[in-house]
């Protein structure tokens, strides 16, 4: 499996768009793995996992060509990870696509009631709830609920994703995950985990999660058998508050067998 990580920010980007702080300061200044767009995964140049407002800057900058995509999971509908109306523009005259084949797009109920509203065609919609499994194109899929909005006004979807070979567990904006899906990770025997690691180094474990209670969570999910012993336990959706670059995660997690993730990285397992 190929999992591309397109952007690896949370939802302001990091340099955020109109933020003076030192932190996106110095990721102006430095560039490179410092800078972070709005969090997005493509898995083998086919299944797109949430399309944040950045999308067609990854597919420039990662010379993609998003009419491949014939799968989107979206995870829930904050504006950092769903910009709806980018899918009006799947349709001619806008887009002249080689197949008739639909973009097959899931998401929980707010995000489909979003993308009703919109004159689509070409786009087929399929709202999933927590506990379902179903098939994404080759890919079995496991939506389980996360503990993301806090006001409970949606459950934001956290998803398993199986090719019959590799098993990863996309899980961000996650918070510390609910006992549903304690339960339901035990023995997964999971090849990747994407943490949410919004807050870097700072105690967060409701809604968003940061560097402490991702370490705690990696340890119990050793215990429940739900990490093979070769797991890569990436960190993500980065924001400016967590205050630390690229590097100085990296500093701040080595010995902990988490890897920092940044824009472009490629991961084949
Ligand atoms: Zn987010
Ligand atoms: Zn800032
Ligand atoms: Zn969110």
């Amino acid at each position: 499996m190929k999992i591309h990580y397109l952007g690896t920010a949370a939802a302001e980007g990091w340099p955020a768009v109109f933020c003076q702080c030192d932190a996106c300061k110095a990721a102006r200044e430095m560039g490179g793995k410092n800078i972070r767009t709005r969090s997005s995964v493509l898995i083998d140049d086919e299944l797109l996992l949430d399309l944040p407002p950045d999308t067609y800057l990854h597919a420039l900058r990662e010379g993609l060509e998003l009419g491949r995509v014939q799968q989107l999971l979206i995870t829930h509908s904050h504006q950092d990870h769903f910009y709806p109306q980018e899918l009006a523009m799947r349709k001619e005259p806008y887009a002249h696509l080689r197949s008739e084949q639909e973009l097959e797009v899931w998401g929980n109920q707010d995000v489909v009631a979003q993308l009703s509203e919109l004159d689509l065609r070409t786009v087929s919609l399929k709202a999933v709830k927590p506990g379902d499994t179903f098939k994404a194109g080759r890919f079995t899929v496991t939506a389980l609920p996360a503990d993301h909005m806090l006001d409970r006004t949606e459950t934001a979807l956290l998803y398993i994703i199986d090719d019959g070979r590799t098993k990863i567990f996309y899980a961000h904006d996650s918070g510390w995950y609910p006992e549903e899906t304690w339960q339901f990770l035990e023995g997964a025997n999971l090849q990747l985990v994407n943490f949410d690691c919004t807050n870097g180094p700072l105690p967060y474990r409701r809604g968003h999660m940061g560097i402490p209670a991702i370490l705690e969570a990696k340890a119990r999910l050793e215990e429940i058998g739900a990490l093979a012993s070769d797991a890569k336990c990436v960190i993500t959706h980065f924001s400016h508050n967590g205050g630390l670059l690229h590097h100085q995660l990296e500093e701040h997690v080595a010995g902990t067998g988490l890897l920092v993730a940044y824009d472009g990285m490629i991961l084949e397992l």
